[in-house]
């Protein structure tokens, strides 16, 4: 039980407490922006033979309008991440996972939660109108779609380079650099071709992330149109130097912990994955790479990546 004294000596250390977060240095905003994405391990499956015990999708906020969702591998091996970014006037939903159903990968009941949440935590009326958009056309990145079709105030952008370019007004695809606003939150996008036809990198302007898809990750990067690729992540560099990139985040982990070493394809457990986050260094290590293969669609592996030409 409380005594009053005990209750002084809590309230006291409290205002103690307030005091020494005042005097201490504020995070500068570069600081917060340079945080980690993975601090601790994302789910990453199981080993054969185990009981699941992840839950369909994690998900991790930074902050009250950032949400990074990993589908789980007991569900899908592609594991992908998602990315839903807020707003003062709308939420992008960026890719909807690999599976469809909504019993074993429950999206848009998850969206649904954190968008409440967040639209009571503000006391808005409403939750935002939705935008539901890809990083590129992959099954993998677009399964859930149907789970969004018959929800309400929600846009679902189509999955061709010409409806994604139209949706969000590029004139020239894909070398514009258009803007795509949350209220209050820019978002940049570059059209990135290479991977896949449709595939676009966005560059948010709170976090300074630079969301690349399957383009750049850690992983096994597969080229299905060489110089497009080559094109794209050019573009992507020269992108990155000049603007306040603070993470260069894709959509799977498939490298470990150990330098230049994968996960097989199709792996359902993954201990010591490498961090999603790349550093935008990655970039220019990629395009330097991409220069010295020439115009030979080439494997290559390096620390955090490696490219894997696929039609050779
Ligand atoms: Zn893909
Ligand atoms: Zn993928």
């Amino acid at each position: 039980m409380r005594t009053p004294s005990r209750l002084r000596r809590r309230w006291s250390a409290g205002l103690v407490a307030i005091g020494l977060v005042a005097c201490a240095a504020e995070p500068t905003v570069d600081a917060r922006r340079a945080a980690p994405i993975t601090t601790t391990p994302w789910i990453h499956g199981v080993a054969d033979g185990a009981t699941p015990t992840d839950p369909p999708i994690e998900v991790r906020s930074f902050g009250p309008d950032t949400f990074v969702l990993r589908q789980s591998k007991s569900v899908h091996f592609e594991a992908p991440f998602l990315f839903l970014l807020c707003g003062g006037s709308r939420a992008l939903l960026l890719d909807t996972g690999a599976t469809r159903d909504a019993a074993k990968f429950p999206l848009r009941a998850t969206v649904d939660r954190l968008l409440e949440e967040r639209r009571v935590a503000r006391g808005d009326d409403a939750a935002p109108p939705l935008i539901v958009a890809h990083t590129h056309a992959h099954g993998d990145h677009v399964a859930g779609d149907r789970q969004f079709q018959d929800r309400p105030n929600t846009t679902i952008v189509g999955r061709r380079a010409p409806e994604v370019a139209a949706f969000f007004e590029f004139v020239e695809w894909p070398r514009d650099i258009v803007t795509f606003d949350l209220g209050e939150r820019e978002l940049t996008l570059l059209g990135i071709p290479g991977h896949e036809d449709a595939s676009i990198a966005l560059f948010d302007e709170r976090t300074g992330w630079l969301l690349t898809g399957d383009t750049v990750y850690p992983g096994r990067l597969y080229v299905r149109d060489w110089p497009a690729f080559k094109a794209s992540i050019h573009r992507l560099a020269r992108f990155a130097r000049t603007h306040d990139v603070s993470w260069v985040v894709g959509t799977h982990v498939e490298m470990s912990t150990t330098p230049g070493v994968d996960f097989p394809m199709g792996a359902t457990y993954q201990p010591n994955e490498h961090p999603l986050e790349l550093a935008p260094a990655v970039l220019d290590e990629l395009e330097a790479a991409l220069d010295d293969a020439g115009d030979t669609p080439t494997r290559i592996v390096r620390a955090s990546f490696i490219v894997e030409p696929i039609n050779r």
